[in-house]
């Protein structure tokens, strides 16, 4: 482990606020270039106390415990309980004041400390060391967790690269990978089989990386998953200016990565993926190339990960005359660059996560805005929302050696099971709107919250109040600014119910008609169609849309479906974690198992592997018997989480344990071979 420390160009900071307006640092863990990058601590004593006064606390003890080796940082006296995750997340991992009072002390010494010391971080600590600081923040039994715990630190080496390399176990063969999609999962997946040196091609339809967060460009668009967290293991940002980064951040996170990895080279922008064909005898796909220039040309792999997303396919309503509006018609998820909404009269349909944050950030430009609400979402109370990371805290990823790393893991873990337990569905609980002892819990909390919001408008709250049990769908962040919208004098929440679409407006089912300027649809999008609309052909010309999946896509671990050999998903069937964790993780879990696939296939000289059918239909079963137990498989709602037959197609229903642990080894026994 090398730390590298640089020097700011302006010493003489008079302020916090000038400490953080430094340029951007990337810092790397141990994956990109293998060092740390952080500035040298040159503050006075007075302005460290203030900056640890905005730290998160347990994050800091575990990283000045592990840089300095001074464990009475971590004494037990000063463990956060870490109490279970109820609506909002207790401060400090629930640290009383005395606890928290004794931390900062503590914490400002060893900084002083380590700052007048030469600042200098011993080269490896000792396991044991980083195992004491990871059984102070987390709890439970370390060595079974240990593993994923590991992985997730990432502190002496990056873990999840490949432990192989093309080179020496097969370097006499050829294989090619083809990566569709260059969202986070497919800039992972590039990485990864760079870091192995297997020859790979990146086909993005964009002009640009980034996925969702290229595509969703409306205004408003920002994370809901807190931001260190939902960043890659081996790209590391310190300096994330809020909690819940706003999408250009995110974009510019994402085309930094592709830059500073050296992939963007091998990204073919503008072209799409029209049909896949494998080959059994050769043991290859073939792809239907279509490329910028709209022609179509046929490329041969051994290998195809796709990296696609579920969300990234706009749906409208099907509602009678939606093609004969006249005015301007916008999804969310594909934003035109400059609308202009100003002064328009602006109908929104939907009332999702999208329209969430767009309905607040155009409401104060236009002249008129309707929403269009069909079910009320259920919010989550996140006072803090939109807020910047303090500056002290900025100032101190910035500067403390890997805090920045241990403050992602900390948030890691506090959402290992997050509110999970909240949905659990309790038998013969018999009430109509919640579907357990926690989840009715989590209703009231909620209730609460709402009943804050709306208690000068009992009208709203009536129609704001869901009638299905939280977590059916995804709840929603809220920190007030929806219920601000919608007491707006021009702001009206119309429950009615769509009846039709004229060339003027919107007919409603009482027969009034709304004329609008633009609709804007935040519909969501065709989740459950996934992969869709690339043809794929594998074993037995079968195709995976037509023939096996018939709109009910399910796959092994989300990765692997029975006669499509050498097709590896990211994103697919049944991974998507809607409550606890961050999409990120599950997508790096599909990568690195697709990398021990791939690995396993060239060490023991293997064309292909194909899935077999029973431990296929074994994983989902046990996938379908969890979401059951779910207040979303559970409850008679429909959502992007459910497919047309009412399955939840697209919800992991286990814990992020669970999923490590599924797709931490490749079992060989559950694949057939083709040599
Ligand atoms: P969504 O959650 O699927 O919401 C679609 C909305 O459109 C729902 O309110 C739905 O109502 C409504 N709707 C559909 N057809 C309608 C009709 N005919 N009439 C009236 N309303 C209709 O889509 P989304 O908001 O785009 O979000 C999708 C997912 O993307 C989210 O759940 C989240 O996972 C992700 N996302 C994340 C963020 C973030 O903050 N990071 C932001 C945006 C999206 P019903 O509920 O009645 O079906």
């Amino acid at each position: 482990m090398q730390i590298i420390l640089i020097r700011t160009n302006n010493k003489k900071f008079k302020t916090m606020q000038q400490q953080i307006n430094t340029p951007s640092t990337m810092v790397n863990g141990n994956g990109l270039g293998g060092f740390n990058r952080v500035e040298k601590i040159d503050l006075t004593d007075n302005l460290i106390r203030q900056a640890v006064d905005q730290a998160d606390l347990p994050a800091l003890l575990a990283t000045l415990a592990m840089i300095t080796g001074d464990t009475s940082l971590i004494s037990p006296d000063l463990k956060p309980p870490t109490p279970p995750m109820m609506t909002s997340i207790a401060p400090q991992g629930g640290m009383s004041m005395e606890a928290q009072d004794k931390a900062r002390r503590l914490a400002v010494a060893a900084i002083i400390k380590f700052r007048d010391s030469g600042q200098t971080v011993q080269n490896a600590p000792p396991q044991s060391l980083i195992d004491q600081c990871v059984s102070y923040l987390v709890r439970g039994d370390l060595e079974e967790l240990r593993p994923l715990l590991e992985h997730e630190l990432s502190i002496i080496r990056d873990m999840g690269a490949p432990d192989w390399n093309l080179g020496d176990i097969a370097p006499s063969r050829s294989f090619r990978v083809a990566v569709i999609g260059a969202g986070v999962s497919g800039i992972a997946a590039a990485y990864r089989l760079q870091q192995a040196g297997v020859d790979f091609s990146v086909y993005e339809k964009n002009e640009e990386v980034g996925g969702v967060w290229w595509d969703n460009r409306y205004p408003g668009c920002r994370l809901d998953t807190p931001n260190f967290a939902y960043s890659l293991s081996f790209a590391q940002k310190p300096d994330w200016p809020q909690q819940f980064s706003r999408q250009p951040e995110i974009q510019a996170y994402l085309q930094t990565v592709t830059g500073f990895t050296g992939i963007r080279s091998r990204i073919h922008f503008n072209t799409e993926i029209d049909a896949m064909r494998f080959d059994e005898a050769r043991g290859c796909w073939t792809l239907s190339v279509r490329d910028a220039r709209g022609g179509l040309v046929e490329e041969e792999f051994n290998a195809v990960i796709t990296a696609v997303g579920i969300l990234s396919r706009p749906s409208f309503p099907d509602i009678p005359g939606i093609d004969t509006f006249k005015g301007q018609v916008i999804h969310s998820g594909k934003w035109p660059q400059s609308p202009n909404l100003a002064g328009k009269r602006v109908a929104m349909v939907g009332t999702g996560a999208s329209a969430f944050q767009i309905g607040p950030s155009i409401a104060e430009s236009v002249s008129h805005l309707t929403v269009f609400q069909r079910n009320p979402p259920w919010m989550l109370p996140t006072p803090t929302y939109h807020d910047d990371i303090k500056p002290g805290m900025q100032w101190l990823l910035k500067h403390v050696p890997f805090y920045g790393r241990w403050f992602r893991f900390w948030q890691f873990w506090i959402a290992v099971e997050g509110r999970l337990p909240l949905t659990e569905v309790d038998e013969g609980w018999d009430h109509p709107v919640s579907v357990g002892r926690a989840n009715e819990e989590l209703r009231q909390g909620c209730l609460a919250w709402m009943a804050g919001q709306y208690k000068d408008r009992p009208d709203l709250l009536a129609k704001v109040t869901p009638n299905y049990p939280p977590a059916a769908k995804r709840m929603l962040r809220d920190n007030g600014a929806w219920a601000t919208m919608l007491k707006m004098p021009h702001v009206d929440l119309n429950t009615t119910g769509i009846k039709e679409i004229t060339a003027t407006g919107i007919y409603t089912k009482d027969g009034v008609l709304h004329d609008f300027d633009v609709i804007v649809f935040a519909t969501g999008f065709k989740a459950s169609d996934f992969l869709s609309p690339i043809k794929i052909t594998g074993l037995a010309g079968r195709e995976l849309h037509r023939d096996c999946w018939d709109g009910d896509c399910r796959a092994y671990l989300g990765i692997m479906v029975p006669g499509f050999p050498n097709l590896f998903m990211t994103g697919g069937p049944n991974t998507a974690v809607v409550i606890n964790g961050s999409a990120i993780f599950s997508s790096e879990c599909q990568v690195e198992y697709s990398m021990r696939a791939i690995g396993h296939l060239l060490a023991t000289g293997q064309k292909a592997l194909d899935c077999k059918v029973e431990p296929f239909e074994e994983y989902n079963a046990w996938v379908d018997a969890g979401n059951l137990k779910r207040a979303w498989g559970a409850a008679r709602t429909t959502s992007w989480y459910k497919n047309s037959q009412g399955r939840a197609s697209q919800t992991w229903p286990h814990s992020l344990m669970d999923y490590w642990n599924i797709t931490a080894t490749f079992k060989p026994a559950d694949y057939e071979f083709i040599r």
